[in-house]
């Protein structure tokens, strides 16, 4: 029979950090008489990204957080967009602004980000933000690889010294990620496209994250039998066997590694809800920081 136990249940950890902060958010109406608040931009037709943000506006209303959803053209120009973040940075009563990734070619992911004032920004990736996180002072934690700390602390019991090997660099999960278990006092490797002996780093980890973009690239040639895995990716991939025509699956082939390792996250299920829970949490951070108003982060207990 499966071992159920190897399985990371992402769902029912973020369930259960749901169910601290709503009461968070639930103060903050008492004190404040309003609900904090989140402004989601979506710009295009990306159908993966419609799904995204609509998932994060229903979850924002069922804990008590008012979401504000802006749909913009995708001919919209870089001017227009950064006008209307600068129009929001300015408005008292927004909280958070999330501007939905990626954007049309035309605009400048990089302009946009460093248009949101740092303490609205609740996807962390203000170069401010993202310089904090690096010198261990954070502010925004981006929601990813906030929610993958969460959820390896909770795993195992001890993550100091382990040897934690990250698959993927980029700003909004393999750095910030490799910064968090850096702090967290494990050894990390950060790997990308052009690392030689990508395997050979792999089987030695303790902690492996994938984030990569690969459909099920990591199979059980690359893994230990110690090891914990994060499949941080999202993939559609076509399925011609079943009635239906697509699914979704991680860079981490699940079938092949999980009867080889210690503990896994599925996809879907794993680490995806637990961003959607972080961003929530950042959310009420950004209310409260907004208000000038002390808020005790419940990471700094549990990360
Ligand atoms: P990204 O910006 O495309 O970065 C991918 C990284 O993987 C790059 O650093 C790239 O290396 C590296 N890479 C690509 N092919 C490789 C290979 N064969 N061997 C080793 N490294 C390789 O992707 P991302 O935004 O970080 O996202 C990664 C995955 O996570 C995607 O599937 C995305 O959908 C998913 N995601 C999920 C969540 C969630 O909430 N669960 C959130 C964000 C992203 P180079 O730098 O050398 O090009």
């Amino acid at each position: 029979m499966e071992n159920l136990d190897k399985n990371i249940d992402g769902k029912s950890y973020a369930n259960k950090l749901l169910k601290k902060i709503f009461p968070l958010s639930q103060e903050f109406f008492y004190k404040f008489n309003r609900k904090p608040s989140l402004v989601v931009i979506l710009i295009g037709e990306n159908p993966a990204s419609k799904i995204y943000v609509k998932n994060k506006i229903r979850t924002a209303e069922a804990n008590n957080i008012k979401s504000i959803e802006i749909i913009l053209p995708a001919e919209t120009s870089e001017q227009e967009l950064l006008q209307k973040i600068i129009l929001l940075n300015e408005k008292a009563e927004i909280d958070g602004i999330l501007v939905q990734l990626p954007l049309p070619n035309h605009i400048s992911e990089q302009k946009v980000i460093n248009t949101i004032n740092p303490d609205k920004d609740v996807d962390g990736f203000h170069p401010i933000n993202f310089g904090k996180l690096y010198m261990g002072v954070p502010n925004f934690i981006p929601c990813t690889p906030l929610g993958c700390l969460y959820l390896i602390k909770n795993e195992l019991e001890e993550i100091s010294g382990k040897n934690a090997v990250i698959i993927g660099r980029s700003n909004i999960v393999g750095k910030p990620m490799a910064s968090l278990l850096l702090s967290s006092n494990c050894t990390v490797t950060l790997t990308h496209s052009k690392t030689k002996h990508l395997k050979e780093h792999c089987k030695n980890a303790d902690i492996l994250i994938a984030a990569v973009g690969c459909p099920e690239m990591i199979d059980d040639t690359y893994v230990n039998e110690n090891a914990i895995v994060i499949d941080v990716g999202i993939n559609r991939v076509e399925h011609p066997q079943e009635k239906i025509s697509s699914k979704l699956v991680g860079d981490v082939n699940y079938k092949k590694v999980y009867s080889l390792v210690k503990k896994i996250t599925p996809v879907p299920g794993g680490v995806g809800p637990m961003t959607i829970a972080c961003l929530m949490h950042n959310t009420i951070k950004a209310a409260y920081k907004n208000k000038n108003h002390n808020f005790i982060d419940i990471f700094e207990e549990s990360i």
